[in-house]
């Protein structure tokens, strides 16, 4: 893919601030930390688009990232922040919900987990919440960096039967350090795309 335009044009926090065209969505979720930014900012080759390690409170808000005036990506709030009070939770919570659930323009969850560890309590709910929806989920395994390639099937294997996930949604190895995955990445978006 390549990339000549990426703008974050809009934050949102409720569906009258989504931007109003028919362009295909993709939205990006994983717990804090876990290498979303990274990996948007890998994706589409830029160093500081999407902000890594963003400070809970402050990215409480949907990004939608023009790209290519082709499609968005929609950087949803990172999960799992034990400080953030349980009405933030509950508010972070409710806001994605509706954006899952009533955007007619997404056409897949990118659902980034770390490869090194067992998939979150946080990791199983998103992904049986758009099992639920029946909204399609690709999963990035990434950081696969910080393990020998010899480890990634064993880890690999432990992130399918924790999810237990349907064997038709794709996973890939993923490494926003080496590029490793870019273009199986690109590849799955580009499956989901006009579906
Ligand atoms: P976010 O909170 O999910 O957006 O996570 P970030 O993208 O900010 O990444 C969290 C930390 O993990 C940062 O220190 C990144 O440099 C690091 N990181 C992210 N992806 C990778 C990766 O693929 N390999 C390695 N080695 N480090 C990574």
């Amino acid at each position: 893919m390549k990339i000549t335009k990426a703008e974050i044009v809009v934050s949102a926090v409720k569906p009258e601030q989504y931007p109003n065209d028919q362009l295909p969505h993709f939205a990006l979720a994983g717990r804090s930390n876990v290498g979303k930014s990274s990996f948007i900012n890998k994706m589409l080759n830029r160093k500081n688009l999407a902000r890594t390690s963003s400070k809970p409170g402050k990215t409480q808000t949907l990004n939608f990232f023009n790209i290519n005036d082709q499609f968005y990506f929609v950087d949803v709030p990172g999960y799992g922040f034990a400080k953030v009070s349980k009405k933030e939770r509950e508010a972070w919570g409710k806001m994605i919900e509706t954006y899952l659930t009533t955007s007619k323009n997404l056409r897949a969850v990118i659902e980034i987990v770390d490869i090194r560890h067992q998939p979150t309590e946080d990791d199983k709910l998103m992904y049986n919440f758009c099992k639920h929806y029946e909204i399609p989920v690709i999963i990035i395994a990434t950081k696969a960096d910080k393990i020998p390639r010899g480890k990634w099937d064993k880890h690999v294997k432990i992130i399918k039967d924790s999810l237990q996930l349907d064997p038709n949604d794709p996973l890939i190895i993923f490494s926003s350090e080496t590029g490793r995955g870019k273009d199986d990445a690109w590849a799955a978006i580009q499956q989901y795309m006009y579906s």
